[in-house]
């Protein structure tokens, strides 16, 4: 049977997640309250917005639940979604779900570099796992992670710093796979639930 997915839809760019999970071979849905919470075998935090996603969790009162969720299911998060799994946040602190042992900076790249689009070489953990071939890398208002804990493995860094980490049943990712073809992360990801 397919797995079930959810994404956290209430800001973002959860859509594209969608059909990047759908092409990696699982069933999307969409999560918008604690009770889809309830009926997904693992979670992606999408891109966009976190301090806007941080309100929203909170209004809806889905903040513990999720981090309930992630203390014995999986969760992927790219881009703001990895910001709020971190233990801490900078620039400026911000609360998070302490699901990963990361410090986080947000928007680290600085302005000059809002977006940018290019090609990294994984690390052998990542390759070995995925298969060959280089990652396309979509970054925008990146967040820079500056700290991993020592129970993060890092599968591919850009700059010096890693981009892709992954702690136990979860994953994170500072750029943006759900918007390049290559659907490896996700399949990642999916074999990890
Ligand atoms: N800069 C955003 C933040 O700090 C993250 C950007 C993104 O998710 N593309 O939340």
């Amino acid at each position: 049977m397919k797995k079930r997915i959810g994404v956290l839809a209430l800001q973002g760019d959860f859509e594209a997640h969608e059909k990047a999970l759908a092409a990696a071979g699982a069933t999307p849905v969409l999560v918008r309250t604690p009770e889809e919470l309830r009926h997904v075998d693992g979670l992606i935090l999408p891109g966009g917005e976190s301090t806007a996603m941080l309100n929203l969790l909170h209004r809806l009162e889905m903040f513990e639940p999720l981090r309930e969720f992630g203390k014995s299911k999986a969760i992927f998060g790219t881009c703001a979604g990895v910001i709020l799994l971190a233990t801490r946040v900078t620039h400026p602190e911000q609360e998070s779900l302490d699901l990963m042992d990361l410090t986080v900076e947000r928007n680290g790249y600085g302005r000059q570099i809002d977006s940018s689009v290019g090609e990294i070489e994984p690390a052998d953990a990542f390759l070995q796992r995925t298969g060959p071939g280089k990652l396309e890398t979509v970054f925008i208002r990146a967040p820079v992670i500056l700290r991993t804990g020592a129970g993060v493995t890092v599968l591919a860094e850009h700059g010096g710093h890693p981009v892709l980490v992954e702690q136990g049943r979860h994953l994170g990712a500072t750029f943006h796979p759900e918007l390049s073809s290559d659907v490896r992360v996700h399949q990642l990801f999916l074999e990890k639930i």
